[in-house]
């Protein structure tokens, strides 16, 4: 059997998902992720993806976010023209989040146009709405458990990662003349504390690893100390500073977590009278996909639905659709949460916000996700005085704070017990992607210290026989 993967993204670092599976001539691609944050770098990555599109025979989607599939509609643009197998619940999300990546692009290629001196270097956008609708309709739907043929001599099953709804790792099985190679492809792999969705499902026994890294570095707080902590930043801004607290938050997802915290301490009495802005059209789309999707939550989280029918809204919250609205919200300097997207703050409304609300002292911008090395939020963590939002220099004076509880990402011990399950002794290799050098580190020592052997991490278009 001819096997072998190579790491066409996400390799040595966070972004751009995407490796190409070959058995025996036959090639199925995982994931087909945009790499963001690297400015003209990740541009280049994202127009070329290093094999020709029309080669590959099927894509199999982990889950919905753009890191994993947001490259999708200019795969197909550019000739792909098999089958993408994903869960129906990433289906839905990709729908509304693939249009809105298409958006914000042709937006910004707007902008680029208007404030460009040489019109003709502005380059296009990697692709536009009506290049969405094609790559939709490649989509397969595929339950978890539910096993198929993907190629010739190679089935899939999902099971849930409990990263976001309808996230899913890849069971592979390769078969050919008697030999069998079981391959498993983690994608993110999400906690195993009280939140909305399940804790992850224990993927099926392997002999190759795939494995993300995002924290393989640190552990997460527990849910009660996160409950407080959110508590105190709400207190300490909105009352003690009548500022405003800004939360940027990935739209699927992180913004769901955040609201069904504030829910809880709504419900609970111990959240000051604020007004609580969600200002993404995505979250607001998005969270009428999560509250579809309620058959997919945490058994204790839909026994809470009896008492409380919406679990993202509460007294005080307003979901601001249209942009007026927001450019008000902007100018408003009574306290209020507001909380906005993008997550690593380099797209979206959260710009405008943190345009005007960063040299303010009586403000605090809360991180709460992870931010790659290149993002502004990512220099806005890491203490810089100014920064630079739509090219005019801003003067960081508001507090920055973190949570790391509402990553949807498992931690380093969460990790290890995701992997637990399999057999140290028969996993031959462990591939570990999707992280920063000291993830990678920190992972590779905790897995070693469970017996597991040959983990190295892969660099960017290297190609392995499995
Ligand atoms: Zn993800």
């Amino acid at each position: 059997m001819s096997l072998s993967i190579t790491f066409h993204g996400a390799a040595g670092m966070v972004t751009g998902s995407k490796h190409l599976v070959e058995l025996n001539g036959r090639r199925v691609l995982l994931d087909c992720g945009m790499f963001q944050g690297e400015g003209r770098d990740s541009d280049k990555k994202n127009r070329h993806f290093g094999f020709d599109p029309r080669s590959v025979d099927a894509v199999i989607l982990s889950h919905a976010h753009i890191d994993h599939s947001g490259l999708l509609p200019r795969l197909v643009d550019e000739g792909f023209a098999g089958p993408i197998y994903a869960t129906p619940a990433t289906i839905d999300l990709c729908s509304i989040m693939l249009e809105d990546s298409a958006m914000i692009q042709e937006m910004d290629h707007e902008r680029d146009l208007r404030h460009a001196r040489k019109k003709n270097k502005v380059l296009d956008p990697l692709y536009t709405r009506e290049d969405v609708g094609p790559a939709l309709q490649a989509m397969v739907p595929m339950t978890y458990g539910q096993e198929f043929e993907v190629v010739p001599g190679l089935r899939c099953t999902f099971t849930d990662a409990g990263h976001i709804l309808g996230s899913a790792a890849v069971n592979l099985v390769a078969q050919d003349d008697g030999h069998i190679r079981r391959v498993l492809f983690t994608g993110d792999v999400g906690r195993y504390v009280e939140r909305i969705l399940p804790e992850p499902q224990p993927p099926l026994p392997a002999d190759v690893i795939i494995c993300e890294s995002t924290y393989g570095y640190k552990v997460h707080p527990s849910l009660p100390e996160a409950e407080e902590e959110l508590r105190r930043h709400v207190y300490n801004t909105c009352v003690e500073k009548r500022g405003k607290l800004i939360i940027p938050a990935f739209s699927v997802g992180k913004t769901q977590e955040v609201l069904y915290t504030l829910n809880t301490l709504s419900n609970e009495g111990h959240l000051p009278r604020v007004p609580v802005y969600v200002d993404s059209p995505l979250a607001i789309d998005a969270t009428e996909v999560v509250r579809d999707h309620h058959e997919l939550f945490r058994e204790s989280v839909q026994a809470e639905l009896k008492q409380d029918p919406d679990l993202f809204s509460f007294r005080g919250v307003e979901f601001v659709q249209n942009s007026e609205r927001s450019k008000q919200l902007d100018h408003r300097q009574e306290p209020c949460i507001v909380i906005s997207a993008s997550g690593m703050m380099e797209a979206g409304r959260i710009r405008h916000h943190l345009r005007h609300a960063l040299s303010n002292e009586r403000n605090t911008v809360l991180a709460v996700g992870f931010c790659a090395p290149g993002t502004l939020g990512h220099a806005i963590i890491e203490g810089a005085e100014v920064v630079h939002i739509f090219g005019e220099p801003v003067r960081v004076k508001a507090d920055v704070e973190r949570m790391s509880f509402y990553s949807a990402h498992a931690d380093r011990n969460e990790l290890v017990r995701y992997l637990s399950g399999q057999d140290a002794d028969t996993v031959e290799r462990v591939f570990l992607v999707h992280g920063i050098p000291i993830a990678f580190e920190g992972l590779e020592a905790a897995l070693r210290g469970q017996g597991f052997r040959n983990i190295s991490v892969p660099k960017q278009g290297q190609r392995e026989l499995i």
